[in-house]
């Protein structure tokens, strides 16, 4: 089977920052199927993409076409890629979010898409390794660039974006904030061609997904990690995919509510054999391993309800909130102030 593949480049005083990238299709294709095809699929792109100059449209035999990611199968039908855990930079590409995929009778679907159209281009050449079956859905735990500046690269293979009703919002307000940040961090080349790509279908509540013999029930939280989480359970497998409402490793990092994100873990009822969160290592056992985060998201909120109660300013309370975490989890100094100053400013006025 055949990948096309263009060269995509900046413009005027950086016109020599290139990337190839692949343009993939929604049905795997031969050689001739491939050229005929070229020329419009990389115009097509093109105006797609009218900050960069995209040429030598070329047919390339997918092994060759770019570098797949290793997948782990965690249980039967589920492939899932383990983000590195740190800040964006050009090293780690983006690459810093559990990517999942699960496999149906008639089609795929993919859960969280990457932080870079390359990291989504590498997750999507690893399905290929493994099936030809359509991928019919990208799903987005939720917003933030790391899980959902890659999922263009699904929706050019067919797939139907799908997130919580109010991913469009929260995406469309922030993309080209996310773009800059995430551009200058990882370094322009290293970025190229990634583009927020926005959902098409949207949860209020619940949803299932069939992807021939094989239901995924999509549900959408109240405001937790973001105001746009939504969690995917595996039916068969009993296997529930958190997204950010779950962290492992990585310090848990508040972008929503404090009380609703713990809330809402409190309300996970499936009977569940395993737990595929947003970071850290790919498959937690349940309710077990999500011991550390419920301590961490408890202490950080004690903590600030006694600062707060004994009259101290958020500038001296943020110093301390939390601290006795400090061990249990990487990237703390990263995280843990921002969070002690969202949930100073959420309990404040409990
Ligand atoms: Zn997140």
């Amino acid at each position: 089977m055949f990948e096309l593949i263009v060269m995509a480049c900046l413009t005027g005083d950086l016109s020599d920052i290139c990337t190839s990238r692949i343009l993939p299709s929604p049905t795997s294709l031969t050689r001739e199927e491939c050229q005929i095809s070229a020329e419009s699929r990389a115009q097509e792109w093109q105006e797609n993409h009218p900050s960069l100059v995209v040429t030598q449209p070329t047919c390339m035999m997918r092994e060759k076409s770019g570098t797949a990611f290793d997948l782990i199968e965690i249980a039967p039908g589920i492939h899932v890629h383990e983000g590195g855990i740190g800040i964006p930079s050009p090293k780690n590409g983006g690459d810093l979010a559990n990517l999942s995929i699960v496999i149906g009778d008639t089609s795929v679907a993919v859960i969280d898409a990457g932080g870079t159209r390359g990291v989504a281009e590498s997750l999507y050449l690893s399905i290929r390794q493994l099936t030809d079956k359509p991928i019919s859905h990208v799903i987005l735990t939720h917003m933030h660039p790391d899980h959902a500046l890659g999922a263009a690269v699904f929706v050019e293979a067919g797939a139907t974006l799908i997130g919580h009703a109010k991913l469009d919002r929260g995406l469309r307000a922030r993309a080209v904030n996310y773009e800059a940040s995430l551009s200058t961090l990882i370094g322009a080349k290293g970025f190229i061609g990634t583009k927020a790509a926005f959902p098409t279908k949207s949860v209020e509540e619940n949803h299932e997904i069939d992807l021939g013999g094989r239901l995924l029930e999509l549900r959408a939280w109240p405001t937790a990690h973001t105001d746009n989480d939504i969690t995917v359970f595996d039916r068969q497998t009993k296997t529930l995919f958190a997204g950010d409402l779950v962290f492992a490793n990585h310090t848990p990092a508040l972008d929503g509510s404090l009380l609703g994100w713990v809330k809402v873990i409190e309300q996970f009822d499936w009977d569940i054999d395993r737990l595929v969160p947003g970071h850290g290592t790919p498959s937690l056992s349940w309710p077990e391993g999500g011991e550390a985060q419920r301590i961490y998201l408890e202490t950080l909120a004690n903590d600030t309800r006694r600062a707060i109660r004994e009259g101290e300013r958020i500038d001296k309370a943020i110093e301390h909130i939390a601290e006795s975490e400090r061990e249990n989890w990487s990237l703390f100094d990263e995280f843990n102030i921002r969070n002690a100053t969202a949930a100073y400013k959420e309990l404040e006025w409990e």
